[in-house]
């Protein structure tokens, strides 16, 4: 374990965490509320760097980003620990470990291994995904560092919960940000996450969006919790008008998991969405979790051209001509080569 970055301290040998929202006060012998970074006598300790739980050689289009480098494969890495409490978390059992035991059971991987690995297995890009991985800062940034050298591009699948500061040092070693904006009031946020943190999160997208990091959304849909016209209006407005039309947003079906039993999202209900958002000016609003080729596939804003086909998180046709539609000559914001 090292020192971790972001903290104060503060009397009696606490610290005062700052690189998320909670700014734990953390006194001596203490976790934060994360799990992972640890007060030992005044001192802040990232307990699970270089420390992981799993890795995998995944399609990108898994994570999911549709817009950047489609077909190639990820190196994912996942760890313990996370900022929020999602009542519907799928990966629950290691995002809410808050187990010492659990962090002495993991196994070490360098940063120097990562980029090996992923440059043996053909990855194109290092995805931080499976549990928040903002909470592995100083991991992430060391890798990120690396991964540029090596020519791997780096992805940040995230909550998007984290302090302004941090996020400012750690986007431009970032080439995409893929962020869950999980609804659209603070209510919906508090009563799913255990927080009111839908300002945070609508702020870091923006961060992310206005440095020039490649941008993709995601949305799970709760019946009856964030699937009202109001909720998703005030969203897609927020995307077309303060980010932009062209940012892809995958609109994903809830399954029960975890605390949550209520029945699964329909297929009706995500087209219904999807339709809000193409009306209001949304250029490609992608539908997961259930099967729908007219929600999987790339399609022209311009001339209707269906441009990349995908069946199960794999590409199976690419007709562009590098970034454009080879019918109309229509320029999409897509990240096609390295
Ligand atoms: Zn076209």
């Amino acid at each position: 374990m090292i020192e971790a970055l972001y903290y104060q301290k503060k009397e009696n040998r606490s610290v005062r965490c700052r690189l998320c929202p909670h700014n734990c006060l953390i006194e001596d012998g203490k976790k934060g509320f994360c799990g992972v970074r640890r007060n030992e006598e005044g001192i802040l300790y990232a307990l699970t760097d270089s420390r992981v739980v799993s890795i995998a050689s995944d399609p990108v289009e898994k994570k999911p980003l549709y817009h950047f480098l489609p077909g190639t494969s990820a190196f994912s890495l996942g760890g313990l620990g996370c900022n929020l409490i999602c009542r519907h978390c799928q990966n629950h059992e290691i995002s809410q470990s808050r187990d010492d035991e659990a962090i002495g059971k993991l196994y070490t991987l360098e940063p120097a291994k990562i980029i090996r690995e992923a440059l043996d297995r053909n990855c194109a890009m290092i995805a931080w995904t499976y549990n928040e991985p903002t909470i592995w800062y100083e991991y992430i940034s060391t890798t990120a560092r690396l991964a540029r050298k090596a020519g791997l591009k780096t992805v940040l699948i995230t909550n998007g919960v984290i302090n302004r500061e941090p996020l400012g040092e750690l986007l431009p070693l970032i080439d995409a940000y893929r962020v869950d904006i999980k609804g659209f009031s603070d209510e919906f946020y508090q009563s799913l996450t255990g927080f009111p943190f839908l300002e945070i999160v609508k702020r870091s997208a923006e961060s992310a969006f206005d440095t020039g990091v490649h941008l993709e959304l995601v949305t799970n849909i709760i019946p009856e919790m964030n699937d009202g016209e109001d909720q998703t209006e005030n969203l897609i407005l927020w995307i077309r008008d303060r980010l932009s039309p062209s940012v892809p947003w995958h609109v994903t079906a809830y399954h029960p998991a975890y605390k949550m039993n209520r029945s699964a999202t329909t297929l009706s209900a995500l087209e219904t969405i999807r339709k809000r958002g193409l009306d209001a000016g949304l250029k490609h609003i992608y539908l997961g979790n259930v099967y729908s080729s007219a929600g999987s596939d790339t399609v022209c804003p311009s001339c209707g051209t269906t441009l990349i086909r995908r069946t199960a998180f794999s590409v199976i046709e690419n007709i562009m001509d590098r970034d454009s539609c080879p019918r109309c000559g229509h320029k999409l914001e897509m990240f096609q080569y390295m």
